[in-house]
């Protein structure tokens, strides 16, 4: 039986979402979601599941996550029932669904908790130049250090458990029957929608905002790997030193877009801002322009003298590290990858 949650519609709220229960049924938003098939009609059913607190069979599916947000069911709803904030919003409450620390739904609800950690993480990176007494050497070392094992820890110990939970609710808990052979099977998709997220070519008019992520997510990924693999501070390899600036400014122009875009707030997508949205841009910015500072100073040899610009750019990363991706927006883009991979599982085994 069906288990239904009446409260389902005010926690929703705490994640963002406005006024859905205004929707009547009407199916305009189905009939202009491009990604709406006959098999996958939404957002309306995620609406009709949302209204009457079909908290379970939320849980279980993979529609929000297969949503890119491109706004049209929103702009088109008489009724400003909003189906594309909705989806937006579902996909914050099953991050918070997912994540085993509970962690992810504190910081979603309470700003005051989000701005507690950030305040902390910062007085944590002071306290530790102090103690070291500002030596910059040693303090780059240890930020060198703490990339390694934050990525290490925050992969091991919160995503690898939260994925293992988001396949229990889809695959596991609904007796969906996945021979082994097809994971190894779909393991390629999963590899191809990570990097490209190209499930967003999907959605009309969605080119450039798809070609803006893709180079995102590979300067991210790309930066990642040169910073920590290749050593970008520490290195005196030309091609690496040039490789990081190009990496770190792509970083900093996309998101210096994606801000400036949510601050114009022309499109539906960057409409509505949850504190969440603002920092994943705004640091995912911060840590792009902040390294390509870096990297300039220590070219010009001015970083002996100017410590603090690496105290900021540390206290930033460490703030990503264990806040944004462990706990932010950034699990998303981890949560769509594997909601394709899975979606694709059901598929091929129905
Ligand atoms: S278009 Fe609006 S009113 Fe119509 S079904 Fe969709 S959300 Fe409900
Ligand atoms: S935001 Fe776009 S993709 Fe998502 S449900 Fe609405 S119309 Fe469909």
């Amino acid at each position: 039986m069906a288990q239904i949650n009446p409260d389902f519609a005010t926690e929703l709220k705490e994640y963002g979402a406005f006024d859905f229960n205004a929707c009547y049924n009407c199916g305009t938003c189905t009939a202009v979601c491009s990604l709406s098939t006959e098999e996958n009609s939404f957002p309306r059913n995620m609406i009709r599941y949302s209204i009457l607190g079909l908290e379970n069979d939320i849980k279980s599916s993979l529609k929000p996550w297969l949503c890119y947000y491109c706004g049209e069911c929103s702009e088109t709803c008489p009724r400003q029932a909003n189906p594309g904030e909705l989806m937006m919003s579902l996909r914050r409450w099953l991050t918070a669904k997912y994540d085993w620390t509970g962690l992810s739904g504190l910081l979603y609800k309470f700003l005051q908790l989000s701005i507690i950690a950030f305040i902390l993480t910062a007085i944590g990176v002071i306290v530790f130049s102090i103690y070291e007494n500002f030596k910059l050497e040693t303090i780059m070392h240890y930020g060198h250090l703490f990339e390694m094992l934050a990525i290490g820890a925050v992969f091991s110990l919160i995503l690898t458990p939260n994925i293992i939970r988001m396949w229990w609710f889809i695959i596991l808990k609904p007796k969906v029957k996945v021979p082994i052979v097809s994971y190894f099977k779909g393991i390629w998709d999963l590899i191809v929608h990570m990097f490209t997220q190209k499930r967003t070519l999907g959605c009309d008019d969605n080119q450039f905002r798809w070609f803006e992520h893709f180079i995102l997510v590979g300067g991210y990924l790309a930066l990642l790997f040169t910073t920590i693999v290749l050593d970008w501070f520490g290195t005196e390899n030309l091609f690496i030193i040039v490789l990081g600036y190009v990496e770190s400014g792509i970083i900093f122009i996309v998101t210096f877009d994606f801000v400036l875009s949510r601050m114009k707030k022309k499109k539906e997508i960057s409409k509505f801002s949850q504190p969440s949205d603002w920092f994943f841009v705004i640091w995912l910015f911060l840590l792009g322009f902040t390294a390509f500072i870096v990297r300039i100073f220590i070219d010009t040899n001015l970083l002996e003298n100017n410590i603090w610009i690496y105290l900021f750019h540390l206290i930033i990363l460490v703030q990503w590290a264990l806040i944004i991706v462990p706990f932010g927006k950034w699990t998303h883009f981890l949560y769509r990858s594997f909601a394709m991979y899975f979606e694709k599982l059901i598929i091929d085994n129905k």
